[in-house]
């Protein structure tokens, strides 16, 4: 494991000696200190970077030629696997195969981002100009040095969504990890160092957000801060970056409704409820923190809904048969609890779950789903993060659409029936950038991802996520020799 930061392709000490504890949150137990660094090494990380766009082969060499660093990327995680994995898993938390299945997802990521690599090249655009005397064409370009900076609920495979496409399109990069999960992060260098990436091209800072984070956000010489994480620190890294017209791209929270009209299969709908709010312990931007069941369903699928998540086993991420782990660390242990504790002095009941005391160490929360919030409770309007699901009925089609965009949020939403026609009204009714039917939360490297409103700017994945790197560029030449002079006339 990597105390080191990776800077202009070495491994350096933080000149300070600042470190970060790496706490296990299933034991509690300190098993590492990462690094921490300060305004000093986002510094030389940003010339590095800067050296390595102006005038390092990054940006020059062919889509194709970069398309071989990516792959061998991909190939560095998947030979790693089970160890990063487990890593992983001890650094957040998360059941050992949701780790495996994050850092498979990392690898096809940088395959996929080759690929879009490899048609970069020669990809011009001749644009038609109804003025024949000049013929136009677009190229793109790598628009310069990007920021990346991702939170802790998953780390690699966040880490990930940015530098492939980055570097994909020839940007360079400063990778900025979350402060209490920055393992793979950091081994990510040590993959991309074997893979032979030039020097300045990838950097690696672990360290804290208030410090290092901010001072990459303000730093003059960078071109694009690509940021997930929370609003406040979105809201603030957007200001920051309109000092000096920095792109950027945010993705957000959210608070993400699922419609479950009175026709779905319920045994289905109970499936994709729990995967979409206990998966990942609840710490994901898109979960199905809201559910809304047509009445006639609502008690049989509430019922249900109770009976599934009271056999969830909790446990120890490591150990084989763990389908909920602890939270990601004690801070948003507490912040969970808060929310459920404010839940229910504003009303609501628990219809399950709560602080789970099973174990005498770590952050437990047991699968929770609330009922009888009232519309404008913290419950109902706040993002918990966290395995806390909130449910009640509506009457009507239009009702539940209203209450489902009824929110600051617009990042996922889900809808279930078994009318194609009612499905697709609602999908295209919803305020949202990701839209699920009779699903919730399946995610494709090939598809956008990104969120409406408060939930963000911007789309990731796909062909969107590379045009985040890329600048659009006009060239035009003038064809006749009609004389032109505006001046003579
Ligand atoms: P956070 O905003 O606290 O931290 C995210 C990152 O920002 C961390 O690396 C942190 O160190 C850094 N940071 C903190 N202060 C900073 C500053 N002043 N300047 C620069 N960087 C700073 O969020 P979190 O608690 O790590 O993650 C949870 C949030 O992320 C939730 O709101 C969740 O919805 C959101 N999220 C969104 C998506 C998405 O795709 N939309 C995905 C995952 C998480």
């Amino acid at each position: 494991m990597q105390n080191k930061l990776f800077i202009d392709g070495q491994w350096i000490a933080p000149i300070e000696g600042n470190t970060l504890p790496v706490i296990d949150p299933a034991t509690e137990e300190i098993f590492h200190h990462i690094a921490a660094a300060g305004v000093a090494e986002a510094d030389a990380a940003v010339k590095a970077a800067r050296e390595a766009f102006d005038n390092g082969p990054w940006p020059r060499l062919s889509g194709k030629e970069r398309a071989g660093y990516l792959r061998a990327i991909a190939q560095g995680i998947r030979d790693r696997l089970p160890e990063l994995a487990r890593m992983e898993t001890r650094d957040n938390g998360k059941p050992l195969a949701e780790s495996e299945w994050d850092l498979a997802d990392a690898a096809g990521c940088f395959d996929f981002y080759a690929d879009l690599a490899e048609e970069l090249d020669g990809e011009i655009e001749t644009i038609k100009l109804a003025d024949a005397r000049f013929v136009s064409k677009a190229v793109r370009e790598p628009l310069g040095v990007a920021v990346a900076i991702v939170p802790w609920n998953y780390p690699l495979l966040m880490a990930s969504w940015k530098v492939a496409p980055a570097l994909a399109a020839g940007c360079t990069m400063i990778l900025k990890p979350a402060e209490t999960t920055s393992l793979t992060a950091l081994e990510l260098g040590v993959i991309a160092e074997a893979a032979g990436l030039p020097k300045g091209v990838l950097n690696i800072l672990s360290g804290k957000g208030s410090v290092v984070g901010q001072a990459l956000v303000d730093h003059p010489a960078v071109d694009k801060v690509a940021f997930t994480g929370s609003g406040p620190v979105g809201s603030r890294i957007m200001a920051a970056s309109a000092r000096d017209i920095k792109r950027i791209s945010l993705e957000l929270g959210g608070k993400s409704p699922f419609i479950v009209f009175a026709d779905s299969d319920i045994e289905k709908a109970v499936e994709w409820i729990m995967f979409g709010i206990f998966w990942n312990q609840g710490q994901v931007c898109s979960a199905t923190s809201r559910v809304l069941v047509e009445a006639p369903l609502y008690l049989t699928l509430l019922e249900r809904l109770v009976e599934e998540a009271k056999k969830i086993t909790i446990g120890n991420g490591l150990d084989a048969g763990t389908l909920l782990g602890p939270l990601v660390n004690e801070g948003q242990y507490a912040d969970v609890l808060r929310h459920i504790d404010r839940a229910v002095e504003q009303g609501a009941t628990i219809a399950c779950g709560g602080r789970y005391d099973g174990f005498d160490k770590g952050f437990w929360v047991a699968p929770t789903i609330l009922t009888g919030m009232a519309l404008d409770s913290d419950a109902w309007v706040e993002e918990i993060f966290g395995p806390v699901v909130c449910i009640r009925p509506f009457e009507t089609e239009a009702e539940a659409i209203h209450l489902a965009n009824d929110s600051r949020f617009g990042l996922a939403a889900a809808v279930m029936s078994a009318d194609d026609a009612r499905c697709e009204r609602v999908a295209s009714a919803f305020r949202a950038g990701i839209v699920w039917i009779n699903c919730s939360q399946p995610t494709f490297t090939e598809a956008p991802w990104g969120g409406y409103k408060q939930s963000g700017i911007g789309r990731e994945l796909g062909r969107w996520g590379l045009d985040n790197y890329l600048e659009t560029k006009q060239i035009t030449r003038l064809v006749s020799d009609e004389p032109w002079a505006w001046y003579l006339k």
